[in-house]
């Protein structure tokens, strides 16, 4: 299946077709049909042709996708096979609660560095992740070739970290903060604001009652 270039969207929705064609192979199934992993992802089938499209996966009628070269493609694209250790700043309330979570139902990330700025929770062990102070955290990041981290600072402090990150030379940021940081166009930000979905949630619920809010916006 060839690499092209895919929509932003549709590349949202891979990991959610990855996590389920998995399920599938597990237990045995040699295909699934668009109706099939609509059902179970909740995207609607129309979408799902499409997005398949991009990857060259063409479903045959009254056979549907065949699951095993799906998720073999779905695991190269992902690059599942590579372990990739991220960093993580900021050991708070919510800091703390992703370290322990640590992605645990993927095998390819796992945060392997923190670090914090308050003396006691530095040089200590949290979840099994070591957590370093901030005056190590450039030396750390490169001698463990660390380029994705994860943002969980309070606000006031996130832009001064965030350059900090990007003077270390990291490419990706998972912004957990409310604010958004500017980074170079070299750097990708990605930002979780949790209050703002939930926000966004009880807006939907109390606007448009539970049938609009079916759609996620991770699969926006
Ligand atoms: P959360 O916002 O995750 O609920 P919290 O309320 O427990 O966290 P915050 O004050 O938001 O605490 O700080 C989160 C963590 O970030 C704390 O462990 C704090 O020591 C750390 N922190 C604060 N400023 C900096 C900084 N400039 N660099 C690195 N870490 C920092």
């Amino acid at each position: 299946m060839a690499e092209a270039k895919i929509p932003k969207a549709t590349a949202k929705r891979l990991p959610i077709y990855y996590r389920y064609l998995n399920i599938l192979f597990n237990a045995g199934k040699q295909r699934v049909s668009s109706t099939e992993l609509s059902e179970a992802v909740q995207v609607d089938s129309a979408t799902i042709r499409r997005d398949f499209s991009y990857f060259g996966a063409l479903g045959k009628r009254g056979y549907g996708y065949d699951v095993e070269s799906l998720l073999n493609f779905f695991k190269k694209t992902l690059n599942q096979y590579r372990l990739t250790n991220v960093a993580l700043i900021g050991v708070g309330n919510l800091g703390h609660a992703l370290l322990n979570y640590n992605f645990r139902q993927t095998n390819s990330v796992r945060i392997s560095a923190a670090f914090d700025i308050n003396a006691d929770i530095a040089n200590t062990i949290q979840s099994g992740v070591p957590v370093y102070p901030m005056a190590e955290m450039k030396e750390q990041l490169q001698l463990q070739q660390i380029d994705v981290t994860i943002l969980t600072v309070p606000i006031d402090d996130a832009q001064k970290v965030a350059d900090e990150l990007v003077a270390a030379g990291v490419k990706g940021i998972m912004n957990f903060t409310p604010i958004r940081i500017s980074v170079p166009a070299t750097v990708r930000v990605q930002n979780v604001d949790l209050a703002n979905e939930l926000q966004t949630l009880i807006y939907f619920l109390d606007h448009y009652g539970s049938k609009a809010t079916s759609d996620n916006s991770a699969l926006e």
